[in-house]
């Protein structure tokens, strides 16, 4: 080799480890930590920072195994944020490199804890901001309220003519005034339903409603501003349109607030149409987006849709008017300007109520905005009342209990049950719903008074059956479950009193009753008819064979004979009711002397008392069986 070309070799060479010296000389100084990595993940190269970050010497490093994630594919490096060595974030960057003409990973390790402290501050200290800015203006509107409503009344006195008569002109100005303070009215409605959204206020009551009712309220709120502008205004309902599962004031609230902007945004003489119908699909576009309310099945769901004639909606402002305070400057009527809040209010309300709402438009060719609800089943109200109470239980911090009752029949058949259970349960105050072969009933009661309920309600429902299906009585079961604080779910809480559910037939075989009669024939048979499904019966002669019997061990029923010497039936009761402890034990009285199936009403004896005849033993079985 000449010896220019080795001395070119020798220059190039130092040249060479000079940069290499140069760039590790910065490597090293970096804060970042850098480790070179080979493909099995052993370190072959590590600076200052990647020692400081694990807590190690650079020499102990080196050599030693790292598990880093590799980099997949066609990709030339993954981001991630991990705990590294006791530092929970790190940001970890990998790339594909060489390292001494082999393949390597070049691993840029940052830590990023300090700067995401200083984030999280931020994020509070704008959540203040923002919770400030929202109880200012939940204060400013309330306060706003009440003076516009005495303007509002007194206007109404003048133009009713209650303060003395006026002129053409003055009802004209005052007619002016009460649009505008009527439009201040709605403004701070919108201004208060806004803070009550960002509070987790803005509630809705979800129940069977009728779409049509508000349609037309809706209609008749709007239908003289359409008039104003000659507007053609109609509406168009699906036959036999289902029951929707939603608040009618939210829905009406909903519904004009779409109308009215119809109204604002068309020409004189332009149309709107109004439409109602039952769907099975979202359009596309919002599919992608996934459900509503995650886990709950879309369709069939119902869709209420306002189209109009007016200017219609630049595409990419389809979405931005569903945000706070967003107008489309161009649509701004001058005349009548809002606040930008009422699509969002809409969009919020929908969602509540587990619907979706969207616009379709053109510029110059007019909008359509549709929004769905949930069809009314009686499944869906159940599970929403009982995620309310629970909601409700969670915020209070008081327990809820559910007692779930269920059958084994026909849906149809036990419909007139439940229809009648609901009736006496809601009069007592508690609140219940059913769907199908279920019933529940909740209850803001906690562990100790659970059992009590779940025998109460047991009661109630057996009242019920036995005069609307009897033949179901049998076919009960009945669990109870006491929510369990903030991990209880709606489903959780069926399904854990579903499985602690014991049947009526298992009820009644703890149950024990006596009979009492002088005849024996009569006892022995009173003796057989009663012993099947129970626990036990126990034979008295008399009454004070009973007295006696009863203060060996309470029964849950006593038979009772009314002739019987010496003690006879009435007196056995009489002194029943006198006494506490054996107050409250059911009676069946039995005669061998009547023939039709009777109450006994004489008040002195107690109300309530069946008094039945012994040539009917099938009746007296099933009186006793409803009253155990
Ligand atoms: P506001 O009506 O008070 O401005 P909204 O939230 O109801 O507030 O509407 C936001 C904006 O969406 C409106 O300012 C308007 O620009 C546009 N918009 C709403 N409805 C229509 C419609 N039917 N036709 C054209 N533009 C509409």
């Amino acid at each position: 080799m000449p010896t220019g070309d080795v001395k070119q070799q020798e220059e190039g060479k130092t040249e060479r480890e000079d940069n290499r010296h140069g760039f590790l000389t910065i490597v090293e100084a970096l804060h970042e930590g850098i480790l070179i990595l080979d493909n099995g993940g052993k370190v072959l190269y590590c600076n200052a920072g990647a020692g400081a970050l694990f807590n190690r010497p650079v020499q102990a490093l080196v050599g030693t195994t790292l598990d880093m994630p590799a980099v997949e594919g066609g990709a030339g490096e993954v981001e991630i944020v991990h705990p590294v060595a006791g530092h929970n974030n790190v940001q970890i960057r990998v790339h594909r490199t060489t390292w001494c003409g082999r393949e390597a990973r070049l691993v840029v390790l940052t830590n990023i804890a300090e700067r995401k402290v200083a984030e999280d501050e931020l994020e509070q200290a704008r959540q203040t901001q923002l919770r400030m800015k929202d109880e200012i203006l939940s204060r400013v509107s309330h306060e706003l309220r009440s003076p516009l409503t005495a303007v509002y009344q007194y206007v109404t006195i003048l133009l009713d003519g209650l303060a003395g008569e006026i002129n053409e002109d003055q009802r004209e100005y005052l007619g002016i005034a009460l649009r505008n303070v009527k439009q201040l009215q709605a403004m701070i409605g919108d201004l208060l339903d806004v803070t009550r959204s960002k509070s987790g206020k803005l509630t809705v009551n979800p129940l069977e409603m009728s779409l049509v009712e508000s349609l037309e309220a809706a209609l008749n709120t709007l239908r003289p501003n359409a008039q104003a502008k000659n507007l053609a205004l109609s509406v168009q309902i699906e036959e036999g349109l289902p029951s929707a599962f939603a608040d009618p004031q939210r829905v009406e609230q909903v519904i004009v607030n779409l109308l009215g902007n119809a109204i604002k945004f068309t020409p004189e003489r332009g149309t709107i149409r109004m439409a109602a119908r039952v769907c099975k699909q979202l359009p596309e576009r919002l599919l992608a987006e996934g459900p509503a309310a995650p886990g709950k099945p879309l369709a069939p769901f119902l869709e209420i849709a306002v189209a109009d004639s007016g200017c219609g909606i630049a595409e990419e402002d389809h979405e931005r008017i569903f945000h706070q305070l967003y107008q489309v400057d161009k649509n701004i009527d001058q005349k009548r300007m809002g606040l930008g809040l009422g699509l969002y209010i809409c969009r919020e309300l929908v969602s509540r109520l587990d619907g979706r709402i969207w616009v379709e438009s053109r510029p110059g060719e007019g909008s359509t905005f549709f929004f769905t609800l949930p069809v009314y089943t009686p499944e869906q109200a159940l599970l929403s009342l009982l995620r309310d109470r629970l909601a409700q239980s969670k915020a209070t911090g008081e327990p809820l209990t559910a007692v779930v009752l269920n059958v084994e029949a026909d849906e149809e058949m036990i419909r007139p049950v439940w229809d009648a259970l609901l009736v006496s349960v809601r009069a007592k105050a508690f609140a219940a719903a059913y769907a199908g072969t279920r019933f529940v009933v909740l209850a803001d009661v906690g562990d100790d008074e659970a059992e009590t309920l779940r025998n109460d309600v047991r009661r109630w429902a057996k009242d019920a059956c036995f005069t609307a299906a009897p033949d179901l009585c049998a076919k009960l079961s009945y669990g109870v479950a006491v929510s369990d604080a903030d991990t209880e779910s709606a489903d959780s809480l069926l399904t854990r009193a579903g499985s602690a559910a014991v049947s009526e037939s298992s009820v009644l075989a703890q149950k024990k009753v006596i009979v009492v009669d002088d005849d024996e024939a009569t006892l022995r048979l009173l003796y057989r008819v009663m012993a099947k499904g129970v626990h036990s019966v126990r034979m008295a002669a008399s009454g004070p064979e009973l007295f006696a019997a009863i203060t060996q061990e309470l029964p849950d029923l006593i038979v009772v004979d009314i002739v019987m010497p010496g003690m006879n039936g009435h007196e056995v009761i009489g002194r029943l009711k006198e006494n506490e402890t054996t107050a409250k034990i059911p009676i069946v009285v039995v005669s061998g002397y009547i023939s039709e199936n009777e109450t006994m009403e004489d008040k002195t004896l107690g109300a309530g008392i069946p008094l039945l005849s012994k040539m009917n033993m099938n009746n007296v079985r099933r009186w006793v069986q409803h009253l155990l």
